[in-house]
């Protein structure tokens, strides 16, 4: 995910806050391990290296967040689709410095995680198109987010703030006073958390240049190409997977797509700029 991940944490014995801490960064590293397509021999490198030729054999949990990718796929309409790799991939966000030309990125189908065939007696996922790429880049961080807190959880704490590149933020419990943690929106809006997931997408998060033009990271799955009419989107969900996920698919959708995207995150709250 190549992404900083920072946890503050409260409690009164700071030698078990700290193996709590330490179990819980460990666990984020594992989630990395398997998530990440930079990383060689990922579950996601496999897909994207041999998943056209037969299918990949995942970890469980890794088929199952991908099952759920493919359900927040089809409740947006196709606005978060993870095959987004394919467009990542040809416009060098997945190597930079060697963009492949751009009309050789495969035409896909406007039907959402349309391009991936997963047999969940097998744990196997298949690529049905020769250049599909899968990118967990826009929920990844958020699911490893949710297993780490659900670690501190575990270990009784009751008192922390966690984030992933400081766009996707969870919030355990309240601060040690008892009050909601409150979180600043790029936009200067101090947002109240309290055991919630605040996850914020912006087309200004990574850019590549290309000619003169200067390309944001989000792709429009229905046209794809990057987004730009909207500049950024955030979301407060129970859980971080989903609240990664959802506000990548609200910032492609705009204020048009609100009322789909809080319905599919069960949410009411959610901001623009
Ligand atoms: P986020 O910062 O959470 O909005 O995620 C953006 C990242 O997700 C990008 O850097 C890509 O790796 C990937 N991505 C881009 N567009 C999409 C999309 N429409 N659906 C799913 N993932 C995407
Ligand atoms: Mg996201």
């Amino acid at each position: 995910m190549a992404t900083r991940f920072e946890f503050v944490l409260h409690g009164s014995n700071p030698a078990a806050l700290r193996a709590a801490a330490e179990e819980a960064l460990d666990e984020v590293d594992r989630q990395e391990g398997q998530l990440s397509l930079f990383r060689p021999g990922s579950d996601l490198a496999r897909i994207n290296a041999s998943g056209h030729h037969a299918p990949v054999r995942m970890a469980p949990e890794v088929f199952r967040l991908i099952e759920r990718a493919l359900a927040l796929s089809h409740a947006t309409d196709g606005a978060f689709d993870i095959t987004a790799g394919t467009w990542m991939r040809a416009l060098g966000f997945h190597a930079p410095g060697e963009p492949e030309p751009f009309h050789e990125i495969p035409t896909l189908s406007s039907v959402p995680g349309n391009g991936i065939e997963l047999d969940p007696s097998a744990f196997t996922v298949r690529l049905t198109r020769a250049g599909v790429r899968l990118d967990l880049g826009a929920i990844g961080k958020g699911y490893a987010l949710d297993r780490a807190a659900d670690l501190l959880r575990d270990a009784g704490v009751s008192s922390a703030l966690l984030h992933g590149g400081t766009s996707t933020i969870v919030a355990v419990g309240t601060t040690p006073s008892g009050e909601p943690w409150k979180v600043a929106l790029p936009t200067g809006e101090a947002i109240p958390l309290r055991d919630e997931s605040l996850s914020v997408s912006a087309t200004w998060g990574r850019t590549v240049r290309s000619g003169t033009t200067t390309l944001g990271h989000v792709i429009d799955p229905r046209s794809g190409t990057p987004v730009e009419g909207n500049r950024m989107a955030a979301l407060v969900c129970a859980s971080a997977t989903d609240s990664d996920a959802l506000s990548t698919a609200l910032l492609v959708l705009g204020p048009a797509g609100r009322d789909a995207v809080l319905r599919a995150a069960r949410s009411t709250r959610s901001w623009f700029a």
